[in-house]
């Protein structure tokens, strides 16, 4: 997701807390950066704060929204900007924040966004046994729920949306970390191996220096 946000301790503390929910956050502090990484980036959401240098958060969401753009927007907003509140809406937001809120209120905002959206767009991926709600972000194996933690079921997601493609390591380790985060030396193998564990040894198969791949049945 892409994070915007002036507030460079606001900004560390929002982008901590969703690293943890398991989300991979990029994270610009002004509105033509914003613009800039919303052309070049693939996002699935965005929180976007209003009051931003260079180019006002209403703005940003204007053009975005105005490139047809349906990507789930939740801006943030200060306490007595109101009329500020109500021109984010009319641009299109779909949820906002009052500051200060409570981070888990912020992630309990973003899941019913991207479930929202997901439920127009991609509902249940299934693959044999395995079935995974990325709205929900539950995983079952014959029905029965399997606990995998958040990058274990970010990597899982992301194999199973791109079912019959090898995917390079790279590619996953982009998926797991925002920029600047730093990349632990072999966490895709690791995670890789949890998930054999957890899923069945034979779901996800490795392409020698290539990547991994899981098969389409
Ligand atoms: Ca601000």
């Amino acid at each position: 997701m892409l994070l915007v946000e002036d507030d460079s301790l606001l900004g560390d503390g929002i982008r901590a807390g969703l690293r943890q929910a398991g989300y991979a956050v990029d994270w610009v502090r002004d509105g033509q950066a914003a613009r800039l990484s919303l052309e070049t980036g693939e996002y699935a959401l965005l929180v976007l704060d209003l009051g931003l240098p260079k180019l006002s958060g209403t703005e940003v969401l204007k053009w975005l929204r105005n490139r047809g753009s349906t990507l789930p927007v939740l801006i943030l907003t200060a306490r007595d900007t109101v009329a500020d509140r109500i021109a984010g809406l009319d641009a299109g937001a779909d949820d906002y924040l009052i500051k200060p809120f409570d981070l888990d209120e912020l992630i309990a905002r973003l899941r019913a966004l991207s479930r929202r959206s997901s439920g127009q767009a991609a509902p249940l991926l299934q693959l044999g046994a395995i079935e995974l709600d990325p709205a929900s972000r539950q995983v079952r194996k014959q029905g029965k729920i399997v606990e995998l933690s958040a990058r274990e079921f970010t990597l899982l997601h992301e194999l199973m949306r791109q079912a019959g493609r090898v995917l390079s390591r790279e590619q996953l380790e982009e998926c797991l970390y925002g920029w600047g985060e730093e990349v632990e030396s072999n966490s895709v193998e690791v995670h890789v191996h949890h998930l054999r564990r957890k899923l069945g040894s034979s779901l996800i198969r490795t392409l020698r220096g290539v990547g991994y791949v899981i098969d389409k049945p």
